[in-house]
């Protein structure tokens, strides 16, 4: 098979993964023709300015949010990058993914560039609360509350207008740039600056459905599922 052959010649590989590798788990790709976004606009619900403007609003679309992604569980995909990792055929995983699911497969090296549903924060004090805890809270409450300072807490979630994390991008470079080849799977690389990475790399070679805005420069595009691709490669290598 061309991209074991390929994972295995061309180390270290780094993967880099998008909402694609978690629809096999159920979790609809927002960004999609029929996903959320076609009829829920996003600067309403998931962005700084209406958190600002009205925490109630997004807390009520992040908790059903975060419920959903709870209950989701890692699918193929997410099992074969961790047995690669775990076989030393791969670095890391720097997913745009907000589910955890990698983790919850056995990833240890994971960048979460748009942050994750495991926690939320306090802009104000920077207070870091644990996803149980606002879950709780949001069963009494409307808005879940900093137990420091009392300001309102926002989801771990990078939202719309804000910036990433700080690290994760710069983490995320330095790996792609350390890498002889970048493994794109299920992101259609349209989202920057994540978009951007594979160019970072030696090489790139990318597994989704559908095209993605950068198959003409790589090694290798395979038109496929993730669980069912990289099922394919743990077995071949
Ligand atoms: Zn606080």
């Amino acid at each position: 098979m061309e991209l074991a052959a390929l994972i295995r010649e061309r180390q270290p590989c780094v993967v880099l993964t998008g909402a694609g590798i978690s629809t096999e788990s159920g979790i609809p790709d927002f960004r999609s023709p029929t996903g959320i976004w076609a009829t829920v606009d996003p600067f309403e619900v998931a962005s700084i300015d209406a958190f600002r403007r009205d925490p109630e609003r997004v807390w009520s679309f992040y908790r059903q949010r975060i419920g959903l992604l709870r209950d989701a569980e890692p699918n193929a995909g997410h099992l074969a990058i961790a047995a690669l990792e775990e076989r030393g055929l791969v670095r890391a995983v720097v997913t745009q993914n907000i589910d955890t699911l990698h983790s919850r497969a056995g990833s240890r090296d994971v960048v979460e560039v748009h942050g994750s549903i495991r926690s939320a924060m306090c802009l104000a004090c920077l207070w870091t609360e644990g996803a149980d805890e606002v879950l709780a809270q949001l069963e009494e409450h409307p808005v879940p509350l900093c137990r420091h300072c009392g300001e309102v807490l926002k989801p771990g979630v990078t939202m719309f207008g804000e910036l990433l994390p700080a690290g994760a991008l710069e983490r995320a470079t330095e790996l792609a740039r350390g890498a002889a080849l970048l493994l794109v799977v299920g992101s259609t690389l349209e989202v920057w600056p994540v978009a951007g990475l594979p160019l970072e790399a030696r090489a790139f070679a990318i597994v989704n459905r559908g095209p993605t805005a950068l198959d003409d420069s790589a090694l290798l595009k395979i038109d496929g599922g993730a669980g069912e691709t990289l099922g394919a490669v743990v077995a071949a290598l």
